[in-house]
């Protein structure tokens, strides 16, 4: 017999996979990525310690019809776990059905989280999911309805465990003694959809479009976001890895209508502005637009809102950037605007909007190469 088994590298799911080796069955681990979380490298160490094959796959688009309008709404904050969870196990059919497996298990333990696995959540997830009898949870298999697998008597119901409730340390106990598993991985801290501090940067996403894309997902971990109005944003860079990321993210033919705001003549933050105002992709000669106009100057002057201005003033010329739209780039003056301070910050504590004249305590704390650009 072959089963999948979701997995994350988490301490269930290594006991899920464990537990169906021992019965003597093959396991395929499944990883799934999604655009706010990779855990892929870990999951693949801990496929190889235990001896598993690991597929890993990334979320299509589905993905993001099911955050914006999920079917059983939100946990605490933007985590839509039953539908999130149903995804998974879709993706998991999918692959058994591919590769001719029996069965899909998970790590999943009746109690264990408030959002998705309440036995009644459990029973939706098994029905939502397309998967009915043919999901197995080995942790929790005693307390739960029995599977196809285990009326037929394929898999040994007694060998399964009956884990429930939220406390880890009986599990951990379990893993060293029946496995020798001595590197016990830590709860993980959770999915950021659940972190108050990221949350609203997805809130805003879904908020302000209808059916936003996996481009506009990977865009919300980065840099410094803030909204101008209802059709603009701005992704000001904090480090030199926003700086690489909005480059990457704005050569990607799957981007959202954007352009790309580089610095010229000074070592400073560059910005990613989001509007539908923007050029198309493809545009060699784009038309912009008297709006556009405006959004491109305050996005600059954000840009040098998080910019040392000892180095955007050092150049006689003043500041200059490299504006890219559609495929062509041309040079613009930025201009400090000291409006923009107004401007808040999504999911950021705001620092004290910066007086005109005041000293800037940004320009003590000037960044270096591969620093921080300000903050
Ligand atoms: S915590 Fe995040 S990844 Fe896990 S089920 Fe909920 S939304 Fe999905």
């Amino acid at each position: 017999m072959k089963a999948i088994v979701l997995f994350s590298g988490g301490l269930d799911s290594i006991l899920a996979a464990c537990l169906l080796k021992r019965q003597g069955i093959e396991v395929v681990g499944l990883n799934m990525i999604t655009p706010f979380h990779d855990c892929s490298q870990e999951a693949q160490k801990r496929a190889e310690e235990i001896g598993i094959e690991l597929v890993v796959k990334s979320f299509g688009e589905d993905y993001m019809k099911m955050l914006a309008h999920p079917k059983w709404g939100y946990g605490s904050n933007v985590n839509p776990c039953i539908d999130c969870r149903t995804l998974m196990l879709r993706y998991a059919k999918e692959l058994m059905e591919e590769i001719g497996a029996d069965f899909v298990a998970t790590g999943e333990i009746a109690g264990q989280r408030p959002n998705s696995q309440k036995i009644h959540q459990l029973t939706l997830i098994t029905r939502d999911s397309g998967l009915g009898g043919k999901l197995l949870r080995p942790l929790s298999a005693r307390v739960l309805p029995k599977t196809d697998m285990e009326i037929e008597g394929t898999i040994d119901r007694e060998q399964m465990r009956a884990f429930s409730g939220r406390g880890r340390t009986k599990l951990s106990a379990y893993a060293r003694q029946e496995y020798g598993i001595k590197n016990i991985p830590q709860p993980s801290s959770g999915c950021v959809l659940c972190e108050n501090s990221f949350s609203p940067r997805v809130r805003d996403m879904l908020k302000h479009k209808e059916l936003p894309t996996l481009w506009d997902a990977r865009l919300t971990p980065w840099g410094r976001r803030l909204r101008i109005d209802e059709n603009a944003y701005v992704v000001v860079a904090r480090r030199s890895e926003d700086c690489e990321k909005l480059d990457e993210l704005f050569a990607s033919p799957e981007r959202s209508r954007c352009v790309l705001i580089f610095p010229e003549n000074f070592n400073g933050a560059s910005a990613l502005l989001v509007t539908d105002e923007a050029p198309d992709f493809g545009d060699e000669n784009p038309t912009i637009s008297e709006r556009l106009k405006g959004y491109v100057e305050i996005s600059g002057s954000l840009a040098l809102r998080f910019s040392n201005p000892a180095r955007y003033n050092a150049s006689p010329d003043g500041p200059m950037a490299k504006l890219f739209l559609g495929q062509t780039s041309t040079l613009i003056s930025l201009h400090e605007n000291y409006a923009v301070d107004e401007i808040p910050i999504i999911a950021e504590p705001n620092r004290p909007p910066k007086k005109k004249g005041a000293q800037d305590s940004s320009a003590d704390e000037a960044p270096r190469e591969d620093e921080s650009l300000g903050d």
